[in-house]
């Protein structure tokens, strides 16, 4: 039984119990609405606490029922019960009131929260509006401006600002149950307030709801719930309770079957999955208490303040004193900078940076748990750190490279403890960006594998595991879309219409103003390998540029031009002049964004689906999490493999045969046609 009810004197206690969240499923909402019922009719009882058993008050809807028809009782019934329950229910809130859950708080008479409690309605992250009157009772408690920064933002508060803002009625120090029982002993024979339901919002001053849809639709672009949230409050704030609720449950219903609510739900249950593989599950990954970066430039410094800002001490470890001096002042200067746009405060700057040491000694790295290379990208001086590592670390300390590009096999070699070796990519900003690939090679150990995700984990990273191959899933994929950019390029698109498209899109960033805040010459570096290799890249414009020094903002010069060290593009008249140079003539023909969508991303899903064939990345959906979360592909719409799902695959493999005809893409591969064929890609990777 979810629900227990016991006594204490004439007080009530309701305890949920429904590991591991206490999520509201079919059978605890039942339990809730019979205990409401049960309760009133029981003379010995004065007064309703509602407290969670575990960890966790009730976080939210249950997982299991999403997406599913939903069955009776429903939560707004549910909450309505409680609401209009003969006695005062108190709702005993610690850990997480999440959704449905704060929702079934905002139904009792008053809330009490441990001060660690956080309370939030983040339905709009995956789509939706609340839908058990959230949009209709929290505007009616805190007032219009909160509850369009709760709902609308989705970001949960916690127990000080909920109770600055008359969210939560008292934060409790000591024991939560003690204090609400007393709470609830407190408040019998007093005169009450009045239901939620039965008070109006406070009105609010001219222009308010035009303002706010503005400043939400900004913030959202194209993605539709927020502003859906933001109508929910409207009319909350302007019609009846009944009819505000009749229009939050309609919003709430549509939205549930949207495409975008699917793409988050599905982004969603892919982050469950990479963030605990079941591949790793039941295999304890080692103790990461302690550990060292080497080389301290652009990525060791964001790899050392993600450490920091996770609370493990840190030792940064360069080639000499003045590189450790340069290093460090790298990793300063992220504090600091957070520290400026309001994000951390000087003191937790200071803290965060006095738990990094650094040194050229490696001998310092005797007792470190896990030790992160972040040199130059050069098999030489990385198997040279490696070397020394084998020789000064514990033999069970992981040893983890951040390599690009350079085989991973071949870093290893002479590894002394070869299995506790693996590659551990970051993406740039590292202290930022949510995406860790996780690279074994054939010797790394099983619980170094589950030492990486747990690290992931610590660090609020999106584990994904690549196989070897030249640039893993995400950089392998980049070449595509560079390459795809240029061929667009060449066949009559110019750079501000593909970018502009790619904005439409969804994306951040269309690639060439992203390769010119990058920089041309990294790519440009690759390629000479590669060339080297017998490969043989495509990208006769970027390599022309290259040649002529324009490196992308930096040079002042790039895809665009940037007047006077400035970082605003104009389009350039030197890149026309190569583009036309270089192309035939022949294949332009007119663009417009949605065929330039088309002809960027679904030759993404080609090689997504060849990555997946070659056993590079074990999922479709983590494909999707490395375009989401290294490269900013919108989460709404899922990543390109969801989102060629839901276009249909036979359509995507006709599109691809058009480009590839007019020798502006390859064509579909033998992945994409199998997947096709076995209609998803799951499907096709079972087969
Ligand atoms: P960087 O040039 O900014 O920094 C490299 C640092 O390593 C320098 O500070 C250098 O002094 C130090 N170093 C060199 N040899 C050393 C040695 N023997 N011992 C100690 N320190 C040494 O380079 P970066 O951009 O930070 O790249 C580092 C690694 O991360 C490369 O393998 C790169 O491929 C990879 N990477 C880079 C990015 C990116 O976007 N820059 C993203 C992911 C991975």
């Amino acid at each position: 039984m979810p629900v227990v009810i016991a006594r204490e004197g004439r007080i009530a206690v309701v305890t949920i119990d429904n590991p591991p969240v206490n999520a509201l499923s079919q059978a605890l909402r039942q339990d809730l609405f019979d205990a409401a019922e049960s309760l009133d009719g029981d003379g010995d009882v004065d007064a309703v606490v509602l407290i969670c058993a575990g960890r966790t008050f009730i976080a939210g809807a249950d997982v299991n029922e999403f997406g599913k028809p939903p069955q009776p009782p429903h939560l707004p019934d549910v909450v309505s019960r409680v609401e209009r329950a003969a006695k005062p229910w108190i709702a005993a809130v610690h850990g997480s009131a999440l959704g449905g859950g704060l929702e079934v708080a905002l139904g009792c008479r008053f809330r009490v929260a441990t001060a660690s409690a956080s309370l939030g309605l983040p339905e709009v992250k995956l789509g939706l509006v609340p839908g058990a009157g959230g949009t209709v009772r929290l505007p009616r408690l805190v007032g219009a401006a909160a509850a369009v920064e709760m709902v609308t933002g989705g970001a949960p508060v916690d127990a000080r600002k909920a109770a600055a803002m008359g969210l939560v009625d008292h934060v409790v120090d000591g024991d939560l149950r003690s204090f609400a029982v007393e709470f609830a002993q407190d408040v019998v024979g007093k005169p009450l307030p009045r239901p939620i339901a039965d008070r109006a919002v406070a009105a609010v001053g001219d222009g308010f709801w035009e303002a706010a849809e503005k400043t939400v639709g900004a913030k959202a672009k194209r993605e539709i719930a927020p502003l859906r949230a933001l109508a929910c409050l409207r009319k909350a704030s302007e019609a009846s309770f009944d009819a505000a609720m009749a229009f939050e449950r309609e919003t709430f219903l549509e939205l549930r079957g949207s495409p975008q609510a699917a793409a988050l739900r599905h982004v969603f249950f892919a982050e469950r999955a990479a963030s605990r593989p079941a591949e790793l599950a039941g295999i304890a990954s080692r103790d990461i208490r302690s550990a060292a970066v080497i080389g301290g430039g652009t990525m060791g410094a964001g790899i050392a303040a993600a450490l920091r800002d996770a609370g493990l001490p840190v030792i940064l470890i360069e080639r000499d004193t003045a590189a450790v001096e340069r290093g460090l002042a790298n990793i300063r200067g992220i504090f600091d900078a957070a520290v400026k746009r309001g994000r951390l405060t000087a003191e937790a700057a200071a803290a965060r940076m006095a738990g990094v040491s650094g040194g050229d000694d490696y001998r310092l790295l005797a007792d470190t748990d896990l030790v992160i290379e972040a040199v130059f990208e050069d098999l030489a001086v990385k198997h040279a750190v490696f070397a020394t590592l084998s020789a000064v670390c514990r033999p069970n300390a992981v040893l983890a490279t951040n390599t690009s590009y350079l085989d991973p096999e071949r870093i290893g070699e002479g590894i002394a403890g070869p299995e506790r070796f693996l590659g551990l990519h970051f993406f740039s900003p590292a202290q930022v960006m949510k995406l860790l690939e996780i690279v074994p090679t054939a010797a790394t150990a099983p619980d170094v594998l589950a030492t990486g995700s747990a690290l992931a984990r610590l660090l609020g990273k999106i584990p994904v595991r690549a196989g070897i191959c030249d640039g893993f899933i995400g950089n392998r994929i980049l070449k595509v879309t560079r390459a795809q950019a240029e061929r667009l390029l060449l066949s009559g698109a110019t750079p501000a219409a593909v970018d502009a498209a790619m904005r439409a899109f969804g994306l951040p960033m269309g690639p060439f103003e992203a390769q010119d805040l990058g920089g041309l010459d990294i790519a440009a570096f690759q390629r000479q390998a590669a060339r080297a290799r017998g490969e043989t890249p495509f990208a006769p414009v970027a390599d022309r540029l290259c040649e002529m020094g324009r490196f992308g903002q930096k040079a002042g010069a790039g895809w665009y031009d940037y007047a006077d060290g400035g970082r605003t593009p104009s389009p350039s008249p030197v890149v026309e002049q190569v583009v036309a140079e270089l192309g035939d003539g022949k294949t332009r023909r007119h663009w417009d964004e949605a065929s330039i969508a088309d002809a960027i991303i679904l030759p993404v899903v080609n090689e997504g689906a060849a990555i997946l064939r070659d056993g590079v990345a074990l999922r479709p959906a983590d494909i999707d999490l490395v375009k989401i979360h290294g490269y900013g592909f919108p989460r709404w719409r899922g990543g390109p493999m969801h989102h060629a799902e839901q276009r249909g695959l036979q359509a995507v493999v006709e599109i691809l045969r058009q480009l590839a005809d007019e020798g502006l893409a390859d064509p579909p591969g033998q992945g994409l046609l199998q997947a096709a064929a076995a209609g998803d890609f799951s499907s096709a990777l079972a087969q």
